[in-house]
């Protein structure tokens, strides 16, 4: 079946808001997704008719408002094929989700033992482990970048080792739209004991995971780029390495037990939601989760990489436009990104915002490390989301045409 972006369009009221200037062409979805009318209804009819703090109050609006943060839950479950729900964590985002590992997982951790990184990583999966480094003296050890911008696994023979004891890696560059082979990772890491924590956060939006498949021990992603609300997250994680686990914030609801003379845990998931969680939000994402898991990727990813082809053959057309990534479709996401000799990529995304229309992401995309290893401060990105179209990729072409004649003069 054929996939028509028009009909998915349709379900988002961003797409018909009155712009001044030039219509939208939202190219930017990398960033932040736009959001569905259904998905912006459940979070208003959570606010408007539950809305009551959760796991504590007995009268009616408390009891509906747990009903539906855990049947939010059940849904990220699902999205993930996690084996129970009670390995499902909320968090503000895969920000949220890799600091809580980071310090729940790393306070297990020790002098020498090891982390290791890939040098595509974004910076919520680089600098959480930096602070773990300061924190407990562990080493970091990082997977280079092939010349097409992905991991370079041939290198895990010589970075694995018998210290290493996670591997937290990126299943889709935010910059290269590579995807990661997850397998030979997991391979990896059992061959010395090591875990593998997976940044879902460029993934997890393009149709269902199955961590179960997968074989990894933590999977993160964001509601707001999964056409989610802001401020929610996942967290999946493994029951028993969770429950081995110390908790990361204190407070309400993550206990069993408190006296001054000391405190026990609740139960996971409890244990690490501290507070009150961000219910509405969670709500939404469990809306937008149920509602990806029912649509056709297989014809949904055809017409991203068929738009994704189309950028690339654009942006190969143009002299002088260095492209970071897989120049081919094989394994990889509508994610590309590019430098234009002689242009900052701020200029670049200004103009073509301001004659086209074209929303695009410009900078270092919270990959310096990689930026640097490619000698560049930043580049242009283009990411697309199942409500682009042609016309989307025409005004990116048109405007990139008109900037480079503008700008370089
Ligand atoms: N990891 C990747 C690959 C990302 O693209 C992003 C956001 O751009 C993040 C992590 C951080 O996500 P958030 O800011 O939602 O926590």
């Amino acid at each position: 079946m054929s996939f028509d972006p028009a009909r998915f369009r349709a379900l988002f009221p961003i797409f018909q808001a009155p712009f001044d200037g030039p219509a939208l062409h939202y190219l930017d979805s990398g960033a932040s997704a736009q959001v569905p009318q259904h998905v912006i209804d459940a979070v208003a009819r959570q606010d408007s008719t539950a809305r009551a703090n959760v796991k504590r109050g007995v009268h009616r609006l408390a009891e509906a408002a747990t009903e539906a943060y855990e049947t939010a839950r059940l849904a990220a479950a699902r999205y993930l094929n996690a084996p129970s729900p009670r390995e499902v964590i909320f968090t503000g985002g895969t920000t949220g989700a890799i600091n809580l590992v980071a310090r729940a997982f790393g306070d297990t951790l020790g002098e020498g033992d090891e982390v290791l990184l890939s040098v595509l990583e974004h910076h919520s999966n680089i600098v959480p482990w930096q602070l773990l480094q300061m924190r407990r003296g562990i080493r970091i050890a990082v997977i280079p970048a092939t010349s097409d911008g992905r991991l370079d696994l041939d290198q895990l023979d010589r970075l694995v080792t018998p210290r290493t004891r996670l591997i937290a890696v990126t299943h889709c560059s935010n910059v290269t739209g590579a995807l990661t082979d997850l397998a030979q990772v997991v391979a990896a890491a059992r061959g010395v004991g090591a875990k593998v924590l997976v940044d879902g956060a460029q993934r997890a939006p393009h149709g269902p995971v199955d961590v179960q498949a997968l074989g990894v021990d933590f999977y993160a992603f964001s509601g707001h780029k999964a056409f989610g609300p802001n401020g929610i997250g996942v967290l999946w994680g493994r029951a028993r390495l969770l429950e081995a686990m110390p908790p990361f914030l204190g407070g309400g609801e993550m206990i069993s037990h408190v006296s001054f003379e000391g405190s026990s845990w609740a139960p996971i998931p409890n244990k690490f939601e501290a507070g009150t969680p961000p219910i509405a939000p969670a709500v939404g994402l469990g809306a937008a989760l149920d509602w990806l898991a029912g649509l056709d990727w297989t014809a949904i990813l055809a017409h991203e990489l068929r738009l994704t082809g189309r950028i690339l053959d654009g942006l190969a057309a143009i002299p002088g436009c260095r492209i970071l990534g897989p120049a081919g479709l094989q394994q990889r996401l509508g994610v590309v990104s590019f430098a234009l000799d002689g242009l900052h990529p701020h200029d670049v995304c200004q103009f073509v915002d301001a004659t086209h229309g074209v929303a695009l992401r410009g900078g270092h995309h919270c990959a310096q490390p990689l930026m640097e290893s490619c000698g560049l401060v930043g580049t242009v990105r283009a990411s697309l989301a199942p409500y682009n179209d042609d016309g989307d990729v025409d005004a990116l072409l048109d405007g990139l045409a008109h900037a480079i004649g503008q700008l370089r003069g």
